[in-house]
């Protein structure tokens, strides 16, 4: 288990970690109604940090809006709270969840009368994914269609289908899934946002079904500023891989982590994303330098 803090944020107060309980008709276990975000937090040479923290909370605020939850704090109230869950708890590294639910103990669907709860939990998560390039699988779940559901935002429910993805791989062997929209375009892995290098050029999928990371947007400002590179936001489809020469996942959790392969039908593509002097190595390292407080330009990202 990861260490945790000794304490979680619950509406305005620090309850224990253990007495952090709901009831077990609670609306959001049963539909799902909930709105979070995942955060990271970095030691550095000038106090822990939090990063992007505002933009995080922006988009909490979003995805709660889309459910009507009606979060009875204001983002400047959020931010204080994590930052204060930060402060009272003493870990280095970390991973801050906050996340906006519907408590109600009767099962109407419409939750719009029901109460609202509001909880920050924070606990000590390293490496995300396994510290080395990584071997991926196009799933055979597909990304939502955004008629179906608002994808931008963040919603407990959404991971239902991101749970499956993650079964079915790890079952084949792969480290992680890859998923196509239901036009079979390439969208995302189930956490995280996807690039693509070929001769010096950047790709990514465009916003459509994918949820529009933090550290996607990140990822196009800085390579931009260091690299000058404008990476191409476009429709990829998988019979393209093969023009690719690196490729790699991008998120809070992974930060910016090397494809090793991507297996498609019966194809097994891979990248050189992982050799010291590739592309997505330079990112990855300017991306640790960011978050540790070490770039000037940038440090007003930090908490
Ligand atoms: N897609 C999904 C489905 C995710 O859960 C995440 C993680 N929040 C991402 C992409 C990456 O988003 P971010 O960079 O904001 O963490």
């Amino acid at each position: 288990m990861e260490i945790k803090t000794p304490y979680i944020w619950k509406n305005w107060e620090f309850i224990f970690w253990e007495k952090a309980t709901d009831h077990n008709l609670t609306h959001s276990l049963h539909y799902w109604t909930g709105a979070f975000e995942g955060i990271r937090f970095y030691e550095t040479s000038n106090w822990p940090k939090i990063f992007r923290l505002k933009e995080h909370i922006e988009r909490l605020f979003y995805s709660a809006n889309t459910l009507e939850l009606k979060n009875p704090f204001s983002k400047e109230e959020i931010i204080k709270a994590c930052i204060d869950i930060v402060k009272k708890s003493w870990i280095e590294s970390w991973y801050l969840r906050p996340i906006v639910y519907y408590w109600t103990w009767k099962m109407w669907l419409n939750p719009t009368w029901a109460s609202v709860e509001t909880v920050i939990s924070a606990w000590n998560w390293g490496k995300y994914l396994a510290d080395k390039a990584i071997d991926v699988k196009i799933s055979k779940y597909k990304r939502m269609h955004p008629e179906t559901a608002d994808m931008n935002a963040k919603i407990s429910g959404w991971y239902y289908n991101n749970v499956l993805v993650s079964l079915e791989i790890k079952k084949e062997g792969f480290d992680e899934g890859l998923l196509l929209d239901t036009d079979w375009f390439i969208a995302e892995w189930p956490g995280e946002n996807i690039f693509f290098i070929k001769w010096n050029k950047i790709f990514t999928p465009e916003v459509w079904t994918i949820l529009p990371g933090i550290t996607r947007a990140t990822i196009i400002e800085i390579v931009e500023e260091k690299f000058w590179i404008k990476v191409v936001e476009e429709k990829i489809i998988p019979e393209n891989l093969e023009e690719f020469d690196e490729a790699f996942f991008v998120g809070t959790a992974a930060e910016v982590t090397p494809i090793w392969s991507i297996t498609f039908s019966w194809k097994k593509i891979n990248f050189s994303s992982w050799e010291k002097n590739s592309l997505t190595n330079k990112i990855k390292n300017y991306y640790l330098d960011i978050v540790s407080w070490k770039i000037e330009k940038y440090l007003n990202w930090l908490s």
